[in-house]
């Protein structure tokens, strides 16, 4: 017990040095440095090239997420997501190994070129999002946290990272299992994450892009909107474009649905009048007892 205690503590001791250390040493590999520049580059685009042109530039709920990109990118996700994952990882290893099993990894792939490991690992964790995705939309105590994501009345950028800091627990626990088997750790590939940063950012932006053919490959501006509807098609009761970097699996597995330009479209969820405005609100809404 006292060891993951430990872990616990040593990660959040941790997070202040870190992030005075990422602010002082700008590198190609820097989290702040990324997250900051291409949030500035999807922002410029918003306001030279917006989809819609009379959606104020500070739109709805723009600081409210904007505080979210801190608090789920750093805080969270790099931070606290780092200390529950070690103790996991330990926990599950200590788990495994009193059934006397040492190594989980099925397939090795640490011997392949490294932009294959890399093309593997995305493919993999990106079609696990998706069915996490899915069943965030289905489970109903899983919606409840879901749906601070979804209570985004206008559409921008930064509203990526509106979400309940449990949905990155929920999809990185299952995403772990996996990706352990083929060989890889819990660490994150910089690369592969900034890339879906990017475009999970885009998916969001006020911008009238859909890619061309490449929009049946890649998640994009016009199929996004269409998963935040306010109100879903009575064949998609769950609702649709779940993909996250990719739209593959929304087309692959039918989950698809852009029936017409969604620029105007009313987002939401039914309710959400009354849904809490604030961060902390947000933040206790799904474990309060009187919630839907
Ligand atoms: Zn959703
Ligand atoms: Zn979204």
């Amino acid at each position: 017990m006292e060891k993951y205690i430990d872990i616990i503590i040593e990660s959040f001791i941790g997070y202040w040095d870190y992030l005075v250390y990422e602010i002082s040493n700008p590198s190609w590999t820097n989290y702040f440095y990324w997250l900051i520049g291409l949030s500035l580059m999807v922002f410029t685009l918003e306001i030279i090239i917006p989809w819609r042109k009379k959606q104020p530039i500070f739109r709805k709920g723009f600081w409210l997420d904007a505080f979210y990109i801190l608090f789920n990118f750093f805080l969270f996700s790099l931070v606290g997501y780092n200390a529950l994952s070690n103790v996991g990882v330990a926990l599950f290893d200590d788990f495994l190994s009193s059934f006397g099993i040492n190594n989980i990894v099925a397939i090795e792939v640490q011997s392949l070129p490294e932009w294959s490991q890399l093309l593997i690992m995305f493919l993999i964790a990106d079609f696990v999002q998706w069915n996490v995705h899915r069943l965030l939309h289905r489970v109903s105590w899983l919606w409840k946290f879901h749906k601070v994501h979804h209570s985004v009345k206008e559409m921008g950028f930064a509203a990526q990272f509106r979400f309940h800091f449990l949905e990155t627990i929920v999809y990185k626990t299952i995403q772990y299992i996996p990706l352990a088997m083929i060989g890889f750790g819990i660490q994150e590939f910089f690369i592969v994450h900034m890339f879906a940063v990017f475009v999970g950012h885009l998916n969001h932006a006020n911008l009238g892009w859909s890619y061309g053919y490449l929009g049946y490959i890649f998640n994009n501006p016009r199929m996004h909107i269409w998963h935040h509807a306010k109100e879903f098609p009575k064949q998609f009761k769950y609702g649709m474009n779940f993909g996250l970097t990719l739209s593959i699996w929304d087309y692959l597995f039918g989950t698809a649905h852009v029936p017409k330009s969604g620029r105007n479209l009313e987002i939401g969820f039914q309710g959400d009048e009354s849904f809490p405005k604030t961060f902390w609100q947000q933040l206790i809404y799904p474990f309060q007892k009187e919630s839907k």
